[in-house]
């Protein structure tokens, strides 16, 4: 683990295999903390924040540094490709991409750095008033398994470019590009304690960090329920929190799309990452009028996913993240041939590496678990509707209001729904892009917060106002 600038093993020598989900063997062991290995990351972190090194520094020498630190990871960009996909299971395409990305998510908080900035208002007295932005102080961060760097990256670089010190937990699962990053962050030369990254169980680890009155801010993206349990813990300390939580996420396809762009954007937006996705596309409501179309030419394109080991070429859908996980979308597919029909795939192998197959169910019902909860894998669930007002009411019909697509030609019929739909991110006619400079977060029980763009720092900003008076006259109040 990385505490306070030194690479450390667990006090209590615990250790963790790590697993590829390709071929179900060990590929690594890493620390498992306990609560002991916790408090010290917070202890460091806490003496990072408050002895101020890092929140005293210039705007510019933390753009430096974050700078090098992107430019750091460029330079192992296949290393942290190959690793992303041994760990987290999915297609060298995909982690490059994610890579790709993150890099350029350091590069854009990096140069936010310098256009944080306060404000100055016109009060109604002889007043010079003026708000300043302050950071928060020590950030508990936690992150999920289907996107291990990205998320480690969109956590750390608002937290760290507005001056704040962080103790980060990724998965149990999927900890190896994070632990890998702190060997970059450290060879760049930022302070010590700046960044913690500590690995080890949600439960024993994750608990202990959230439950830590040193912190000042939790900050978390995985499931649901884990999100409730959180928001839980914070309300008691009263500490900051935002959630990027989970989806059942519609997509609404009209009779005047463009069906073979439709067809290609849907099966990207529910297969994309086995479906392990937040946002994944995972209810498709589809137009009475183009159903039976529509759902054939999603069959044929379903037909050409190859399933495979990431690493491979060919390779266009690897496998899920874990037995476990894989124990549950099989359990889900189950309940789906109960509730619809099953119109392709269905199929899990677990003897060599964790594989499903792309599954499509038809005819699904509104009620049907399989329309209601997430799955988190390559299963999605088409629906049919009659008119807009089914569409928008069908897209609704959920807990959920995390992300959104609208396949039309018709550009009134989008500004006439889009403002209908409660969730927080919306695509038009095609689905998954995903922007640093846009907010992401969710309505509903999609989470609290934004993160990306300038939202995103606000997370991790105090706003402070001050108000100096211009005047030498007493107040004359007694
Ligand atoms: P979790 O929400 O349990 O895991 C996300 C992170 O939270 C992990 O780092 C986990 O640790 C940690 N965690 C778990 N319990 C606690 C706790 N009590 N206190 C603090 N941290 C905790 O997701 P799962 O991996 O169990 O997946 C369950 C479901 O959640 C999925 O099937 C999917 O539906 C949804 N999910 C949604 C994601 C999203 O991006 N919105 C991402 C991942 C999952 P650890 O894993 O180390 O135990």
């Amino acid at each position: 683990m990385y505490i306070n600038g030194d690479f450390v093993k667990a006090k209590s020598g615990k250790t963790r295999d790590i697993i590829n989900p390709a071929n179900g063997k060990v590929m690594a062991t890493v620390p498992e903390a306990q609560p002991e290995d916790v408090f010290e990351a917070v202890i460091a972190a806490r003496e990072a924040f408050d002895g101020q090194e890092w929140s005293s520094k210039t705007a510019l020498e933390r753009q430096d540094l974050m700078l090098a630190l992107a430019q750091k990871i460029r330079d192992k960009f296949d290393f942290f490709v190959e690793l992303e996909t041994q760990n987290n299971g999915k297609p060298k395409r995909e982690a490059e991409f994610d890579i790709d990305d993150s890099i350029n998510c350091l590069k854009f908080y990096a140069g936010l750095a310098t256009k944080i900035h306060g404000e100055t208002m016109s009060v109604p007295a002889n007043s010079f008033s003026f708000v300043t932005r302050e950071p928060i102080g020590v950030c508990a961060q936690i992150i999920p398994w289907n996107f291990p760097f990205l998320m480690l990256v969109w956590k750390i670089a608002p937290a760290l470019i507005t001056g704040n010190t962080v103790v980060l937990k990724p998965s149990e699962i999927t900890p190896l590009t994070a632990l890998e990053f702190a060997k970059c962050f450290d060879e760049v030369g930022f302070p010590k304690g700046v960044l913690n990254i500590i690995t080890g169980d949600g439960t024993v680890a994750g608990n202990a960090l959230i439950s830590d009155t040193r912190i000042d801010k939790i900050a978390f993206t995985g499931g649901t329920n884990t999100g409730k349990h959180i928001a839980k813990i914070a309300a008691e300390n009263l500490k900051k929190v935002t959630l990027e939580l989970g989806g059942k996420n519609p997509v609404i396809i009209f009779d005047d799309a463009n069906l073979d762009l439709t067809v290609d954007w849907a099966l990207f937006a529910a297969f994309a990452n086995s479906g392990q996705v937040c946002t994944a596309g995972s209810r498709l409501l589809v137009h009475a009028d183009i159903y039976d179309v529509f759902v054939q030419k999603f069959v044929e394109g379903a037909k050409k996913i190859k399933l495979g080991n990431g690493l491979l070429s060919e390779t266009t859908m690897g496998p899920v993240v874990s037995k476990a996980h894989f124990d549950k979308i099989m359990n889900y597919i189950q309940i789906g041939k109960s509730e619809a029909n099953l119109a392709f795939g269905g199929n899990g192998n677990s003897e060599n590496g964790y594989f499903i197959e792309p599954t499509i169910f038809v005819d699904v019902k509104p009620s049907d678990r399989i329309a209601k909860e997430e799955i988190f894998g390559p299963v999605v669930a088409i629906m049919k509707f009659e008119s807009e007002e089914e569409a928008i009411h069908l897209a609704n019909d959920t807990e959920y209001g995390l992300g959104f697509g609208i396949f039309t030609q018709n550009i009134t019929k989008v500004h006439r729904i889009s403002p209908k739909i409660k969730a927080g991110i919306g695509w038009v006619n095609w689905y998954h892009p995903t922007f640093n400079e846009m907010p992401w977060g969710g309505y509903k029980q999609s989470g609290t917060g934004r993160e990306l763009g300038l939202y995103g720092i606000e997370n991790y900003l105090e706003v402070k106002q001050v108000n100096i008076n211009l005047d030498t006259d007493p107040v004359g109040w007694y």
